[in-house]
């Protein structure tokens, strides 16, 4: 996918769109939701566009796999409190009638004290 078409998230990766940035490799980027559902909500993608779930193939397996294991470190980072009695929300919404509004693959990652202002 060529970094010219219309996708905002390629956009923060390619840093033509700023971003709050949580943390950042060669396959992925973490940033703040710019509106933001609890005291602590940043989004985690794969840099390449995925446009969702439904678009993974065996290919991502590995990447995917480091997302899910890097995402309880970045949530201790930035500030999530430690389980049982802290720990963290990780929502994905996938397609129009999953909720998705960005269509670059992105897995919510939210927490901090209750309540929120949704969920
Ligand atoms: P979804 O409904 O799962 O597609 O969620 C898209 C999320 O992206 C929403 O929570 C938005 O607040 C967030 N978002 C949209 N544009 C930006 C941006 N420029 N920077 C940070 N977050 C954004
Ligand atoms: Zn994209």
């Amino acid at each position: 996918m060529s970094a010219a078409h219309s996708c905002i998230f390629c956009k923060i990766v390619d840093k033509s769109i700023p971003s709050k940035k949580v943390y950042e490799d060669e396959e992925i980027y973490a940033f703040h939701d710019i509106n933001p559902w609890a005291p602590i909500h940043f989004l985690v993608i794969p840099k390449a566009h995925i446009p969702s779930m439904l678009h993974l193939t065996t290919e991502h397996q590995a990447l995917m796999g480091r997302i899910m294991a890097l995402i309880p470190q970045l949530a201790l980072e930035q500030g999530c409190n430690p389980y049982p009695e802290g720990g963290f929300r990780v929502v994905c919404n996938n397609g129009t009638e999953g909720g998705q509004e960005v269509h670059h693959l992105h897995i919510h990652v939210m927490g901090g004290p209750r309540p929120w202002l949704r969920g």
